[in-house]
């Protein structure tokens, strides 16, 4: 496959201008979609052409796959890249847009087919020894079944949705009374987000670390790993704030990790970047719990420390192009961190805040990078995620970059919706985040408590 003359992104907002500003980059032509409620959005504007695929509500636009794939043949598109959410972890997507002779950039659908369902994944894991967090081998098929399990792995256990995501479908019990009762919900909650009920059973890690490693393997065979995340800062299991290194992984452990994670995702089949994600204990011992067949959120960390752009990779990879470096010519240089501001109000227990951007001046200077899609005037419509800004700080060590995060945003003035900025201040004084002692439990534990 020679390389692509224009590529389609099927997504909307900051992560939607980081791929066209690599297609800029690579001198790749990009076609933008946008939903009627983001006729005037920043990714709409920025792209060479844009195309409106239908309604705000994401199922009409974002999610409407025959009028991308429509948009992709009229514009003549070689490639499609997802983005992150949306169609980004579709197996059916995917297979669609190879049936339509375009590119799919990210993994092929059977390797999202089989990473999408977690009880599968697990699986496919284990048998290439990589370390899984104990539970069900598969989905929990009956009550009793689920309560041998939970008996043989000890309380408190987690029952996860098999195609579960976002941090939902999930629910913790301590005794086999509230095991019956969580495997109900779970499985309830799981049938109404995402159309399936399934669900497997995990050993709950007391105040475990998130640390997931990035990976980009190339169609030829080839995998590394850039190295590791640790986003533990997490609020109902999903992230805030991000960064890299962790300060709980050695170099001895980043290399042991790292390689078994190239050796779990090259079991599975998969192609381009890709994150894999651990729970590492107190202890030492780390344990696989899902695979993300995307690019994350968070990635920018990644690239302020090693110097990849990984946006660009994915797209090198996707054109056939081998990777054309090893293992040992990754290098980390010094620290990064990522705040996630999303428009939502801290006070009124994270409630989403749409509405108009009345003044915006987002921080710059050294060691800062913004990812955005906002503008003064712009209007958050209601419909879609209330991320609207990332804010990354790169220093030459963890406390330069903590002191640079600071002072960023103390600059930045974003006024007109209320959002996470003053959070994420609170975060970053916190005595425990400043000595690196974060654990998945942080911002319950050491700053909703404390209010
Ligand atoms: P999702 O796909 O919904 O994001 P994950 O499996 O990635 O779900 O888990 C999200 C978060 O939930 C983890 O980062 C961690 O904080 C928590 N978590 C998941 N599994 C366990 C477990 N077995 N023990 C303790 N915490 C867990």
């Amino acid at each position: 496959m020679g390389s692509f003359k224009k590529v389609l992104i099927a997504n909307r907002g900051e992560i939607a201008v980081r791929v066209i500003r690599a297609c800029k980059e690579l001198n790749i032509a990009s076609v933008a979609i946008y939903s009627e409620a983001d006729r005037d959005a920043y990714h709409t504007r920025l792209a060479d052409e844009a195309i409106c695929v239908g309604p705000g509500p994401s199922n009409a636009s974002y999610l409407n796959i025959p009028n991308i794939i429509s948009a992709a043949m009229i514009t003549g598109a070689d490639a499609i890249h997802p983005g992150y959410g949306f169609l980004a972890e579709n197996a059916n997507f995917a297979e669609i847009c190879t049936s339509h002779g375009i590119k799919f950039i990210g993994p092929s659908p059977g390797a999202i087919e089989r990473l999408g369902d977690k009880a599968t994944a697990r699986k496919i894991m284990e048998e290439a020894g990589v370390p899984v967090v104990p539970g069900s081998s598969g989905p929990i098929t009956c009550v009793e079944e689920a309560l041998e399990v939970a008996h043989a792995i000890g309380y408190p256990v987690l029952v996860k949705a098999s195609s579960g995501g976002g941090g939902r479908g999930m629910r913790l019990a301590h005794h086999p009374d509230d095991l019956v009762k969580a495997i109900r919900t779970a499985q309830s909650e799981a049938e109404a987000a995402f159309g399936n009920a399934e669900v497997y059973l995990e050993k709950f890690i007391e105040e475990p670390r998130h640390i997931e490693f990035q990976l980009l393997c190339d169609e030829h065979g080839q995998g590394v790993y850039v190295g590791e995340r640790d986003c533990s800062i997490q609020r109902r299991h999903q992230k805030m704030l991000e960064e890299a290194p962790s300060p709980a992984v050695s170099e001895a452990l980043r290399r042991e990790m790292g390689l078994i994670a190239v050796r779990g995702a090259l079991a599975a089949g998969y192609t381009n970047a890709g994150t894999m994600e651990f729970l590492l204990d107190r202890f030492g011992n780390y344990y696989f719990i899902e695979m993300n067949a995307r690019i994350q959120v968070e990635h920018p960390v990644t690239e302020l420390i090693t110097g990849i752009d990984l946006v660009k990779e994915q797209i090198r990879i996707a054109q056939g192009e081998e990777l054309g470096y090893l293992q040992e010519d990754i290098k980390i240089r010094g620290h990064a961190i990522e705040c996630r501001i999303t428009a939502e109000d801290p006070e009124r227990d994270f409630l989403p805040q749409p509405g108009q951007i009345t003044y915006f001046q987002p921080p710059m200077g050294p060691g800062i990078r913004v990812e955005t899609a906002l503008y003064p005037g712009y209007v958050i419509p209601p419909y879609y995620d209330s991320m609207v800004a990332k804010v990354i700080a790169w220093g030459a060590d963890r406390t330069e970059a903590i002191a640079r995060m600071k002072r960023a945003l103390a600059e930045f003035q974003l006024e007109g919706v209320k959002n996470t900025i003053p959070f994420h201040q609170k975060v970053l004084d916190n005595a425990f985040f400043r000595k690196g002692e974060v654990y998945t439990n942080f911002i319950q534990r050491r700053v909703l408590a404390e209010e």
